[in-house]
């Protein structure tokens, strides 16, 4: 017998109320093992934050099911679903100390004083807030919230943990210091997790298995590896950092290798997962795998005007013009070596690795 995942989607669609009849959450089906970290990536309006509130019970779907282990729930109210929700606004008690709020749902679980007491403390532990009990809400900073909220959700062991863009507002080293303790929090604890970003980096980091969401349709899902390597259309490939792409005149099947011509070059390409129309395919390539190829090298495509070199922190944006007028843009890092080439300049291009990824514009049912 196999264990029952730990949430399923079964078509799920939602149509809020009002004159359009526009799905915002069409016909979805996901299966989340139990144990597991799965993301739901996607653009904003893309009905991520729709689909959590519909796994927490706050919203009903307009049609399909929701399972938990097997278990159809979807007519319960949210305090019988086995489930915690850590929402995008944090919903912290701004009134209450650290300790009331993270105590508050044993509080209402009628969990005795001392007993709460102890989970409390220990839980703030977890979350690197020993200490902290006491403090106010408005006496923390934006990351000491998140994790109070955290330890709110987690102190009360839900089986699943559902998170709404957890990381969203934070700085940088914030996000990445709390993105590490998610991932250790998960390990830990051995709970679902499913969060819902619209950052990749966040997805890929954190996350067993990834759904690309657009505008309310799972593209794909698969572990991030699968996504990165071989993303199923254009729109998967720019959301997970594929974002410099171009548009051959032609391409040519093969058995290992498509060819994608651009100008009068002949670009070697992984053959596409899905097939489109002869003119739906896309070039893709990882803007920093890119660079300018050296004085007597032949690169992969070329030649290009440089019309733009800007400064971005860790890397230069060199933005190009190829001959039919497209642009395509790579990163060249700061600290790298090579200097990033100056606008004015015509040079070739060239990328490792050696075979650049082609996708179809458009997933298969619309092609
Ligand atoms: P995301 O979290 O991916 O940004 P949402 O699920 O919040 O997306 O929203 C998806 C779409 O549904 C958006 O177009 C949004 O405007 C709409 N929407 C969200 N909540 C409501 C609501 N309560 N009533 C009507 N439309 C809504
Ligand atoms: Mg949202």
């Amino acid at each position: 017998m196999t264990t029952p995942a730990a949430i399923e989607l079964d078509a799920v669609s939602k149509v809020y109320g009002g004159r359009s009849d526009v799905p915002v959450v069409d016909t979805v089906s996901l299966t989340i093992p139990a144990g597991s970290f799965v993301s739901l990536l996607g653009p904003s309006g893309s009905g991520k934050s729709t689909i959590l509130q519909m796994i927490g019970g706050f919203t009903a779907p307009t049609s399909g099911r929701i399972l938990f282990s097997g278990e159809d729930v979807t007519g319960l109210p949210p305090e019988r679903r086995p489930c915690n929700t850590i929402f995008q606004d944090l919903g912290l008690f701004p009134h209450m100390t650290v300790a009331g709020n993270v105590g508050y749902g044993l509080t209402l679980r009628g969990e005795p004083a001392a007993r709460r007491a102890t989970k409390v403390e220990a839980m703030l532990g977890l979350v690197d807030l020993a200490g902290f009990s006491g403090r106010r809400i408005h006496q923390l900073s934006g990351g000491q919230r998140q994790r109070v909220a955290l330890a709110r959700a987690l102190v009360l062991e839900p089986s699943v943990l559902l998170l709404d863009e957890p990381l969203t507002g934070l700085d940088e080293r914030l996000r990445q210091q709390l993105r590490d303790e998610i991932g250790r929090l998960h390990r830990r604890l051995g709970a679902t997790f499913l969060a819902v970003t619209h950052n990749q980096d966040e997805a890929l980091a954190l996350s067993d298995v990834v759904a690309v969401l657009r505008a309310g349709r799972i593209e794909q899902i698969g572990s991030p590896r699968e996504l990165f390597e071989r993303p199923a259309n254009a729109f998967v490939a720019r959301f997970v950092g594929a974002d410099a792409t171009i548009k051959p005149q032609a391409v040519e099947p093969g058995a290992e290798s498509w060819t994608a011509i651009v100008g009068d070059r002949r670009i070697a390409c992984t053959p596409p997962p899905r097939r489109a129309d002869a003119g739906g395919y896309v070039v893709a390539l990882r803007p920093e795998r890119i660079r300018a190829a050296g004085p007597g090298e032949t690169g992969d495509l070329g030649p290009v005007d440089v019309v733009a070199a800007t400064y971005k922190g860790r890397d230069v944006e060199v933005e190009t013009r190829l001959g039919d007028g497209q642009t395509l843009k790579f990163l060249v890092p700061v600290h790298g070596g090579a200097a990033p080439p100056s606008p004015g300049a015509r040079i070739d291009l060239a990328w490792t690795p050696d075979r650049a990824l082609l996708v179809a514009e458009t997933r298969a049912a619309e092609a």
